[in-house]
């Protein structure tokens, strides 16, 4: 099932009107405060775009008069296209979302039982090309800005929400596990993550929203150092020498860098883990041996190990590892005490699973290398 749906966009293109979208509190109030406003009206505005879900000024009923036709003269909300949308069989809800310069990125709405987690993108491709991940291949565009960030939750409560001028939505969760890589584009993932938190926003729980990443260290313990939020690492391997081929990441940061970062993260909280994502490949990382091995490279880390069938995507060589071996493997884990699932695969009949984010994007290797140039990171 295709549907087109036509939702508020572009207006503004081309202008310099600044998109209140992406303005965190403090980013708000310091925009009321440039144009002689009280900071209040940040709390309000913030309302009314996240949680009633307002886009026209004018509707913005407790400011006055003037305060909505200044701005509407000088900002605007702006939010992607909805290009595509569908539901899969198990309800799991994919977006395909239009930016305003044309590239599509992909979110995904999981619904279970107990919670709804939406799965956001954080880049237009990506620049860490591991090597059995659809969007890697693809290649990278560019960083979303925050605007892009948050509007796939804007835009996915709008769409849950049964009555939808009220703060009642399906979303308990969000983890950015979409396309891209979030700590390499940490100033625009911070922000919309306290946009995530706020109160006057989605007031998310810290542990319910997980940032996850394959692995850029420094940023790990950047991010500490702003919240506590939840951390997922993409491990895959439990040796450098497999790791530096599926994750190629790990030649700039090895595992043994990665576990000091991992074990300082919840340092001061004993009672909360990281996620060791572990994809099952088969013949590749999925023997005893490697689940001894992982066993040692986490012993010290408050850890859990979540493994996840492959998911296989066009040209890929690699295959999912059998459900026996990955509960052989779950075993092996589970009996040296190592809290381990197993991810169930949600969406595929749609293109919705981990890895199969197939958005069009165009990269431009120039800018790709430059990029990788800029961060100091291995092109290979
Ligand atoms: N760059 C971040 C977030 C994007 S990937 C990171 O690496 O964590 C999010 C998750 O999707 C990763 O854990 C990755 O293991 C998983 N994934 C990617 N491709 C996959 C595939 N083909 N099958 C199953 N999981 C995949």
């Amino acid at each position: 099932m295709l549907i087109k749906v036509s939702l508020p966009n572009m207006s503004g293109a081309g202008t310099e009107k600044i998109n209140l979208l992406g303005l965190d509190r403090q980013a708000m109030e310091e925009y009321f405060h440039s144009i002689g406003e009280k900071s209040y009206r940040a709390q309000q505005v913030l309302q009314w775009i996240h949680q009633y879900g307002i886009h026209d000024f004018h509707a913005m009923t407790n400011l006055s008069k003037t305060l909505r036709e200044k701005l509407t003269a000088l900002t605007t909300i702006m939010l992607p296209d909805i290009a595509y949308e569908n539901t899969a069989a198990d309800g799991t809800h994919k977006w395909l979302l239009r930016m305003q310069d044309g590239n599509c990125i992909e979110t995904v709405f999981i619904p279970e039982d107990d919670r709804g987690t939406l799965c956001v993108s954080s880049q237009i491709g990506c620049t860490l090309n591991c090597d059995f991940c659809s969007t890697g291949k693809q290649g990278f565009n560019r960083n979303l800005t925050t605007a892009e960030i948050i509007s796939q939750v804007w835009l996915a409560v709008r769409k849950l929400s049964k009555n939808q001028s009220k703060h009642d939505h399906a979303i308990t969760n969000v983890v950015m596990m979409g396309m891209g890589e979030p700590l390499l584009n940490f100033d625009a993932v911070i922000s919309a993550i306290k946009i995530m938190l706020d109160d006057f926003a989605y007031g998310l729980s810290k542990r319910r929203v997980t940032v996850s990443t394959a692995g850029v260290v420094p940023a790990i313990y950047q991010l500490r150092e702003k919240f506590d939020i939840a951390l997922a690492v993409s491990l895959h391997a439990p040796n450098d020498e497999l790791r530096n081929k599926l994750v190629p990441l790990n030649k700039k940061y090895p595992l043994h860098k990665l576990m000091t970062a991992c074990k300082d993260y919840f340092r001061e909280d004993n009672r909360r883990y990281i996620t060791m994502e572990y994809v099952m490949l088969d013949g590749i990382n999925d023997t005893p041996m490697h689940a001894s091995q992982l066993l040692r490279v986490l012993n010290g880390v408050r850890a859990k190990v979540n493994l996840i069938p492959f998911n296989p995507f066009p040209h890929t060589s690699y295959q999912r590892s059998t459900p026996t071996t990955i509960r052989q493997f779950q075993e092996i884990l589970l009996n040296a005490g190592m809290i381990t699932t197993v991810r169930k695969t949600r969406g595929d009949d749609i293109d919705a699973a981990c890895g199969q984010l197939v958005g069009q994007v165009h990269d431009r290797t120039q800018r790709n290398k430059r990029y990788l140039q800029k961060i100091a990171l291995p092109s290979s």
